[in-house]
């Protein structure tokens, strides 16, 4: 595919940071290998609107992946940061600002008795799972298809093939010590845990899951699912582990727990929780967290957890996430879903748009995708014309069909009048791609 439209500026950024970065980038999905082209180096942002090198604004569906749900450089955050900055940037002792986080979770998610603060969600998860090995005294661990945990080494393990039970290292690097005591099963199927519980009677530690899966596009749970869950945990002495690292404090106040009110034994957290920056947490039974050191024997420690920037920009921005706020996004993004549906219908495209709380995705089939081979069976090439249109016409999509859209509190009229004028067009473009 070709790329009328330029971007010299990032594309010499890109061309000095594959010097000396592998890849020219930090993390992966931001090199646009998914869907071609040169990535857009940010230099501001604002509001919905995000500012590359070259100067060109764009409207933001991208929200850092979730974290800025009230949009850019909202002033209460910033003034935070300020605050917090002009004090000090870390000191290694305990802050108050890891006391206000910390009651600010546990005050939102009832499950959530107490809670320990650390920097990214992929350690949240590594934990939450160190520790549900330790309370527990065993070792395997259950995932599914699809559900991304962060770069975990026992949690990359994703079914290569359909037959297999056992995780084989999905990346080099992995060993099949790490990812051996992995049982990776199919997403929404209930079954395949009962059998799993059945073959491996008191070996299961844990069973973590997305509360509701984000990162192969948006699959819900289906109904009954994540109780099934829960239940099967607790018959068979597992714990039932909620990764709500993307959904927790933006599907509602209290995450996807508050939509579903399945109550985990452990859940994690991120994104949203730091404000924007580097904040994360695993909680849940105080009778769990109890096996934690110091309080008990499990290990976990980080030079900068609960840094007292990150718990200021994170306080700051729960705080402004009152009832008001998750209607407004609500609102915003069932708005976006009517636009981008009318427009792909308009076009002849078969789409499926795919929801959870105000987090959603376009899946280019005309069925319901319920795990991950549905949605790796979906025409993802469309997506590729269609998020090179949108891109041109000044909307930032998630550059891969395999992720969900974020908005936030400050995706006014003017920014939804820009995706709408942009749709039309880029639903051309999907439907007259060809594989
Ligand atoms: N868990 C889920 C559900 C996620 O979506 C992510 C990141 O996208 C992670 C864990 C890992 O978080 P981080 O990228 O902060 O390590």
């Amino acid at each position: 595919m070709s790329f009328p439209y330029e971007a010299p500026v990032s594309q010499s950024l890109f061309d000095r940071a594959s010097v000396v970065t592998p890849g020219g980038v930090n993390s992966p999905v931001r090199a646009f290998r998914a869907v071609g082209g040169t990535p857009r180096f940010m230099v501001s942002g604002t509001g919905p609107y995000l500012t590359d090198a070259d100067g060109r604004e764009y409207v933001d569906l991208v929200c850092s992946w979730g974290p800025m749900i009230l949009g850019h450089s909202h002033p209460q955050v910033i003034a935070a940061v300020q605050e917090a900055v002009a004090r000090g940037t870390s000191f290694g002792t305990p802050g108050a600002g890891e006391v206000e986080l910390a009651e600010e979770i546990v005050g939102r998610i009832d499950p959530v008795e107490q809670v320990r603060l650390v920097s990214s969600g992929t350690e949240a998860t590594m934990s939450a799972i160190r520790l549900a090995r330790g309370f527990t005294g065993r070792a395997k661990v259950v995932k599914f298809a699809g559900c991304y945990h962060g770069h975990v080494d026992a949690l990359l393990a994703a079914a290569g093939s359909g037959v297999a039970t056992f995780g084989l290292p999905d990346t080099p690097g992995v060993t099949g010590a790490q990812a051996g005591d992995t049982i990776v099963l199919p997403y929404n199927d209930l079954e395949a845990v009962r059998a799993a519980f059945a073959a491996h009677e008191g070996e299961i530690a844990c069973v973590i899951t997305e509360a509701s899966p984000g990162n192969m596009g948006v699959v819900p749970p289906l109904p009954g699912f994540n109780q099934g869950l829960k239940d099967l945990c607790a018959a068979h002495g597992a714990l039932y582990v909620s990764d709500e690292v993307m959904t927790g404090f933006r599907v509602s106040r209290a995450g996807w727990y508050g939509i579903d009110g399945v109550r985990p034994d452990l859940m994690t957290f991120g994104k949203v929780m730091g404000g924007g920056f580097p904040a994360a947490a695993f909680g849940g039974r105080a009778d769990v967290m109890a096996h934690l050191a110091p309080a008990g024997p499990v290990y976990q420690a980080g030079t900068l957890s609960g840094n007292p920037i990150a718990t200021a920009a994170g306080v700051a921005q729960l705080r402004l996430l009152d009832e008001a706020a998750y209607e407004k996004v609500d609102a915003v993004s069932a708005e976006l879903r009517s636009l981008v549906g009318e427009a792909f219908t308009k076009a002849g495209v078969a789409h499926r748009l795919q929801v959870a709380g105000n987090m959603f995705s376009v899946f280019f089939t005309d069925r319901e995708v319920t795990n991950y081979d549905e949605a790796k069976a979906q025409e993802s090439f469309r997506f590729t014309a269609f998020f090179h249109s949108m891109l041109e016409h000044g909307v930032y999509l998630p550059p891969s069909a395999f992720e969900s859209w974020f908005v936030s509190t400050a995706h006014d009229t003017r920014a939804v009048e820009r995706i709408a004028a942009a749709l039309p067009a880029a639903a051309r473009a999907a439907a007259e791609a060809k594989a």
